[in-house]
Protein backbone atom coordinates (compact mmCIF):
# COMPACT_ATOMS: atom_id res chain seq x y z
CA UNK A 1 0.00 0.00 0.00
CA UNK A 2 1.03 3.25 -0.74
CA UNK A 3 1.17 5.59 2.18
CA UNK A 4 0.31 9.67 1.43
CA UNK A 5 3.13 11.85 2.00
CA UNK A 6 1.78 14.13 4.38
CA UNK A 7 3.26 12.22 7.24
CA UNK A 8 5.95 13.69 6.72
CA UNK A 9 7.80 10.68 6.47
CA UNK A 10 10.89 10.75 4.21
CA UNK A 11 12.64 7.43 2.52
CA UNK A 12 16.11 6.69 0.55
CA UNK A 13 17.11 3.61 -1.34
CA UNK A 14 20.55 3.82 -2.89
CA UNK A 15 22.97 1.42 -4.98
CA UNK A 16 26.40 0.80 -5.77
CA UNK A 17 25.69 -0.96 -9.64
CA UNK A 18 24.10 -4.31 -10.79
CA UNK A 19 26.74 -6.98 -10.88
CA UNK A 20 27.57 -10.99 -11.49
CA UNK A 21 28.66 -11.29 -7.51
CA UNK A 22 26.98 -14.15 -6.05
CA UNK A 23 28.16 -15.57 -2.31
CA UNK A 24 30.12 -18.26 -4.54
CA UNK A 25 32.15 -15.66 -6.31
CA UNK A 26 32.61 -12.91 -4.22
CA UNK A 27 34.20 -13.54 -0.65
CA UNK A 28 32.60 -12.83 2.23
CA UNK A 29 35.33 -10.11 3.69
CA UNK A 30 34.73 -7.96 0.51
CA UNK A 31 30.69 -8.36 0.67
CA UNK A 32 31.43 -6.84 3.89
CA UNK A 33 33.86 -4.23 2.66
CA UNK A 34 31.25 -2.54 0.07
CA UNK A 35 28.31 -3.40 3.01
CA UNK A 36 30.00 -0.45 5.46
CA UNK A 37 30.57 1.48 2.22
CA UNK A 38 27.35 1.51 1.54
CA UNK A 39 26.26 2.32 5.09
CA UNK A 40 28.17 4.87 5.15
CA UNK A 41 26.37 6.37 2.08
CA UNK A 42 22.99 5.90 3.39
CA UNK A 43 23.96 7.59 6.56
CA UNK A 44 25.08 10.40 4.83
CA UNK A 45 21.52 11.21 3.53
CA UNK A 46 19.66 10.02 6.16
CA UNK A 47 21.02 12.77 7.85
CA UNK A 48 20.01 15.35 5.52
CA UNK A 49 16.30 14.33 5.03
CA UNK A 50 16.28 13.25 9.28
CA UNK A 51 17.27 17.27 9.56
CA UNK A 52 14.82 18.13 7.34
CA UNK A 53 16.68 18.81 3.83
CA UNK A 54 15.17 18.23 0.31
CA UNK A 55 15.11 14.57 -1.59
CA UNK A 56 17.42 16.63 -3.80
CA UNK A 57 20.58 17.19 -1.18
CA UNK A 58 19.98 13.71 0.45
CA UNK A 59 20.82 12.04 -3.15
CA UNK A 60 23.85 14.26 -3.76
CA UNK A 61 24.89 13.52 -0.25
CA UNK A 62 24.97 9.72 -0.36
CA UNK A 63 26.16 9.68 -4.03
CA UNK A 64 29.38 12.01 -3.31
CA UNK A 65 30.38 9.57 -0.88
CA UNK A 66 29.84 6.32 -3.19
CA UNK A 67 32.14 8.60 -5.38
CA UNK A 68 34.54 9.31 -3.08
CA UNK A 69 34.88 5.09 -2.41
CA UNK A 70 36.89 3.32 -4.03
CA UNK A 71 34.75 0.09 -4.19
CA UNK A 72 32.60 1.50 -6.68
CA UNK A 73 32.57 2.46 -10.43
CA UNK A 74 31.88 6.30 -10.01
CA UNK A 75 34.45 9.30 -8.80
CA UNK A 76 37.33 7.57 -7.54
CA UNK A 77 37.44 3.98 -8.37
CA UNK A 78 35.65 4.47 -11.85
CA UNK A 79 37.22 2.09 -14.51
CA UNK A 80 39.11 2.90 -17.05
CA UNK A 81 38.85 3.31 -20.66
CA UNK A 82 40.16 1.74 -23.63
CA UNK A 83 43.14 4.36 -23.35
CA UNK A 84 43.71 3.92 -19.76
CA UNK A 85 41.71 7.09 -18.75
CA UNK A 86 38.78 7.49 -16.39
CA UNK A 87 35.93 9.36 -18.08
CA UNK A 88 33.00 10.60 -15.76
CA UNK A 89 29.33 10.49 -16.29
CA UNK A 90 26.58 11.92 -13.74
CA UNK A 91 23.11 13.25 -13.89
CA UNK A 92 20.81 14.41 -11.16
CA UNK A 93 17.28 15.48 -11.11
CA UNK A 94 14.06 16.59 -8.79
CA UNK A 95 10.76 15.73 -9.10
CA UNK A 96 8.67 18.93 -8.03
CA UNK A 97 9.49 21.31 -11.30
CA UNK A 98 11.36 18.53 -12.99
CA UNK A 99 14.51 20.01 -12.90
CA UNK A 100 17.57 18.32 -13.95
CA UNK A 101 21.23 18.22 -14.30
CA UNK A 102 23.97 16.18 -16.37
CA UNK A 103 27.61 16.13 -17.43
CA UNK A 104 29.56 13.53 -19.47
CA UNK A 105 33.20 12.92 -20.14
CA UNK A 106 34.80 14.61 -17.20
CA UNK A 107 38.34 13.79 -16.17
CA UNK A 108 39.08 16.23 -13.40
CA UNK A 109 35.59 16.71 -11.17
CA UNK A 110 36.12 14.90 -7.89
CA UNK A 111 32.40 14.54 -7.64
CA UNK A 112 30.80 14.86 -11.28
CA UNK A 113 26.87 14.48 -9.13
CA UNK A 114 27.74 18.21 -7.60
CA UNK A 115 28.83 19.11 -10.92
CA UNK A 116 25.44 17.78 -12.31
CA UNK A 117 23.49 19.28 -9.57
CA UNK A 118 25.88 22.84 -10.33
CA UNK A 119 24.53 22.42 -13.90
CA UNK A 120 21.06 21.74 -12.84
CA UNK A 121 21.01 24.80 -10.53
CA UNK A 122 23.44 27.28 -12.38
CA UNK A 123 23.20 27.14 -15.54
CA UNK A 124 20.43 27.29 -18.23
CA UNK A 125 21.17 23.57 -19.59
CA UNK A 126 20.88 20.38 -18.86
CA UNK A 127 23.81 18.46 -20.12
CA UNK A 128 27.26 19.12 -20.47
CA UNK A 129 29.98 17.41 -21.95
CA UNK A 130 33.90 17.09 -21.32
CA UNK A 131 36.05 19.74 -21.66
CA UNK A 132 33.50 22.26 -21.39
CA UNK A 133 31.78 20.69 -18.15
CA UNK A 134 34.71 21.41 -16.54
CA UNK A 135 35.14 25.14 -17.71
CA UNK A 136 31.71 25.73 -16.15
CA UNK A 137 32.40 23.69 -13.37
CA UNK A 138 36.17 25.49 -12.47
CA UNK A 139 33.36 28.62 -12.92
CA UNK A 140 31.54 27.65 -10.30
CA UNK A 141 34.17 26.51 -7.51
CA UNK A 142 33.25 22.40 -7.94
CA UNK A 143 36.49 20.95 -6.88
CA UNK A 144 38.80 19.61 -9.13
CA UNK A 145 41.39 17.00 -8.54
CA UNK A 146 44.36 15.68 -10.97
CA UNK A 147 43.23 12.42 -12.38
CA UNK A 148 45.66 10.09 -10.63
CA UNK A 149 43.21 11.02 -7.87
CA UNK A 150 40.08 8.82 -9.27
CA UNK A 151 42.75 5.62 -10.72
CA UNK A 152 42.90 2.55 -8.68
CA UNK A 153 45.24 -0.88 -8.90
CA UNK A 154 41.68 -3.14 -8.83
CA UNK A 155 40.45 -1.05 -11.92
CA UNK A 156 43.63 -1.19 -13.98
CA UNK A 157 44.10 -4.91 -13.59
CA UNK A 158 40.38 -5.07 -14.87
CA UNK A 159 41.00 -3.60 -18.09
CA UNK A 160 44.77 -5.17 -18.74
CA UNK A 161 42.21 -8.56 -18.58
CA UNK A 162 39.73 -7.29 -20.56
CA UNK A 163 42.76 -6.63 -23.50
CA UNK A 164 43.70 -9.51 -22.97
CA UNK A 165 40.70 -11.44 -23.74
CA UNK A 166 40.12 -9.19 -26.65
CA UNK A 167 36.76 -10.55 -26.90
CA UNK A 168 34.84 -7.72 -27.31
CA UNK A 169 33.76 -4.47 -26.95
CA UNK A 170 33.83 -3.73 -23.32
CA UNK A 171 33.21 -5.86 -20.21
CA UNK A 172 31.90 -8.83 -20.53
CA UNK A 173 32.29 -10.15 -16.86
CA UNK A 174 28.94 -7.47 -15.47
CA UNK A 175 31.56 -5.87 -12.90
CA UNK A 176 29.19 -2.57 -13.34
CA UNK A 177 29.18 -0.73 -9.80
CA UNK A 178 27.67 2.80 -10.94
CA UNK A 179 26.21 4.32 -8.30
CA UNK A 180 22.77 6.19 -7.40
CA UNK A 181 20.49 7.13 -5.19
CA UNK A 182 16.18 7.97 -5.01
CA UNK A 183 14.63 9.99 -2.28
CA UNK A 184 11.44 11.11 -1.13
CA UNK A 185 11.72 13.94 1.58
CA UNK A 186 8.83 14.92 4.47
CA UNK A 187 7.45 17.38 1.57
CA UNK A 188 6.94 14.34 -0.55
CA UNK A 189 9.63 15.52 -3.28
CA UNK A 190 11.76 13.11 -5.15
CA UNK A 191 14.45 13.33 -6.62
CA UNK A 192 17.49 10.76 -8.33
CA UNK A 193 20.96 11.19 -8.57
CA UNK A 194 23.32 8.45 -10.45
CA UNK A 195 27.46 8.96 -11.43
CA UNK A 196 29.86 6.42 -13.19
CA UNK A 197 32.64 5.89 -14.86
CA UNK A 198 30.85 3.43 -17.29
CA UNK A 199 31.80 0.31 -18.97
CA UNK A 200 35.76 -1.21 -18.72
CA UNK A 201 36.93 -0.30 -22.05
CA UNK A 202 34.99 2.60 -23.52
CA UNK A 203 36.31 3.85 -26.39
CA UNK A 204 35.58 6.74 -28.95
CA UNK A 205 33.54 8.57 -26.20
CA UNK A 206 30.79 6.02 -25.50
CA UNK A 207 28.14 7.37 -23.10
CA UNK A 208 26.01 5.33 -21.26
CA UNK A 209 22.81 5.25 -19.82
CA UNK A 210 23.68 6.80 -16.44
CA UNK A 211 23.83 10.66 -17.10
CA UNK A 212 20.79 10.63 -19.88
CA UNK A 213 17.99 11.52 -18.55
CA UNK A 214 14.82 9.47 -18.42
CA UNK A 215 17.25 6.25 -19.25
CA UNK A 216 19.23 5.76 -16.17
CA UNK A 217 17.91 8.56 -14.29
CA UNK A 218 14.64 10.48 -14.33
CA UNK A 219 12.37 11.94 -11.44
CA UNK A 220 8.70 13.28 -11.55
CA UNK A 221 6.54 13.73 -8.48
CA UNK A 222 3.53 12.33 -9.99
CA UNK A 223 5.42 9.07 -10.35
CA UNK A 224 8.61 8.29 -8.86
CA UNK A 225 12.31 8.81 -8.79
CA UNK A 226 14.70 6.14 -10.58
CA UNK A 227 17.86 5.46 -10.93
CA UNK A 228 19.69 2.63 -13.15
CA UNK A 229 22.64 0.76 -13.75
CA UNK A 230 23.44 -2.09 -15.96
CA UNK A 231 23.86 -2.74 -19.88
CA UNK A 232 23.38 0.78 -20.68
CA UNK A 233 22.86 0.44 -24.20
CA UNK A 234 19.74 -1.27 -24.12
CA UNK A 235 18.75 0.97 -21.16
CA UNK A 236 18.77 4.03 -23.48
CA UNK A 237 17.37 1.97 -25.76
CA UNK A 238 14.25 1.63 -23.54
CA UNK A 239 14.13 4.53 -21.88
CA UNK A 240 13.91 3.12 -18.80
CA UNK A 241 13.60 5.68 -15.97
CA UNK A 242 11.35 7.30 -17.84
CA UNK A 243 9.36 4.70 -19.45
CA UNK A 244 8.64 3.60 -15.85
CA UNK A 245 7.64 7.03 -14.29
CA UNK A 246 4.92 6.90 -17.48
CA UNK A 247 3.77 3.60 -16.36
CA UNK A 248 3.17 4.57 -12.86
CA UNK A 249 2.10 8.03 -13.87
CA UNK A 250 -0.37 6.98 -17.12
CA UNK A 251 -0.92 3.32 -16.35
CA UNK A 252 -1.85 3.34 -12.48
CA UNK A 253 1.28 0.69 -12.08
CA UNK A 254 2.53 0.00 -9.30
CA UNK A 255 6.23 0.93 -9.06
CA UNK A 256 7.38 -2.46 -8.90
CA UNK A 257 5.58 -4.00 -11.16
CA UNK A 258 6.35 -1.09 -13.94
CA UNK A 259 9.94 -1.26 -12.93
CA UNK A 260 9.89 -5.55 -13.13
CA UNK A 261 8.01 -4.97 -16.38
CA UNK A 262 10.59 -2.28 -17.76
CA UNK A 263 13.41 -4.80 -16.78
CA UNK A 264 11.68 -7.41 -18.57
CA UNK A 265 11.76 -5.12 -22.06
CA UNK A 266 15.73 -4.50 -21.61
CA UNK A 267 16.12 -8.38 -20.72
CA UNK A 268 14.18 -8.85 -24.50
CA UNK A 269 16.81 -6.76 -26.35
CA UNK A 270 19.63 -8.57 -24.27
CA UNK A 271 20.28 -6.31 -21.22
CA UNK A 272 20.38 -6.77 -17.67
CA UNK A 273 21.16 -4.76 -14.74
CA UNK A 274 19.18 -3.10 -11.67
CA UNK A 275 17.08 -0.59 -10.92
CA UNK A 276 16.22 1.35 -7.69
CA UNK A 277 12.94 3.86 -6.90
CA UNK A 278 11.00 5.91 -4.68
CA UNK A 279 7.51 7.47 -4.66
CA UNK A 280 6.09 10.13 -3.58
CA UNK A 281 4.13 8.10 -1.35
CA UNK A 282 7.14 7.26 0.71
CA UNK A 283 7.68 3.92 -1.02
CA UNK A 284 11.36 2.44 -1.69
CA UNK A 285 11.88 -0.33 -3.93
CA UNK A 286 14.48 -2.58 -6.10
CA UNK A 287 14.27 -5.07 -8.85
CA UNK A 288 17.28 -6.66 -10.84
CA UNK A 289 17.97 -9.08 -13.24
CA UNK A 290 22.12 -9.58 -12.17
CA UNK A 291 23.05 -12.20 -9.80
CA UNK A 292 23.32 -9.36 -7.41
CA UNK A 293 22.71 -5.59 -6.64
CA UNK A 294 24.84 -3.55 -4.15
CA UNK A 295 21.95 -1.79 -2.46
CA UNK A 296 20.67 -0.17 0.59
CA UNK A 297 17.66 1.64 1.78
CA UNK A 298 16.28 2.92 4.93
CA UNK A 299 13.59 5.83 6.05
CA UNK A 300 11.92 7.51 8.85
CA UNK A 301 10.35 4.48 10.27
CA UNK A 302 13.42 2.89 11.51
CA UNK A 303 13.76 0.63 8.42
CA UNK A 304 17.49 0.40 7.59
CA UNK A 305 18.57 -2.63 4.99
CA UNK A 306 21.88 -3.54 2.82
CA UNK A 307 22.67 -6.37 0.71
CA UNK A 308 24.52 -7.72 -1.73
CA UNK A 309 23.44 -10.54 -3.37
CA UNK A 310 19.87 -12.18 -4.88
CA UNK A 311 19.09 -13.81 -1.97
CA UNK A 312 19.61 -10.75 0.75
N1 LIG B 1 24.97 1.67 -16.88
C1 LIG B 1 26.36 2.02 -16.85
C2 LIG B 1 26.82 2.37 -18.23
O1 LIG B 1 26.37 1.75 -19.17
C3 LIG B 1 27.22 0.95 -16.30
C4 LIG B 1 26.86 0.47 -14.93
O2 LIG B 1 25.69 0.46 -14.56
O3 LIG B 1 27.78 0.10 -14.18
O4 LIG B 1 27.66 3.23 -18.39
Amino acid sequence: MIETSETGRWALAIHGGAGSMTPETMDAASAAEHELALGAALDAGTRVLAAGGTALEAVCAAVSVLEDDPHFNAGRGAVFTYHGTNELDAAVMEGAGRMAGAVCGVTHTRNPVRLARAVMEQSPHVFLSGAGAEEFAREQGVEQVDPDWFATEERWRQLQELKAKKLGWFDAGLKYGTVGAVAVDAAGHVAAATSTGGLTGKRWGRIGDSPLIGAGTYADDRAAAVSCTGSGEQFIRAGVAHEICARIRMGGEPAQAATEAVLAEVGAMGGVGGVIYATPGGETGFAFTTPGLFRARADSGGRREIGVFGGD
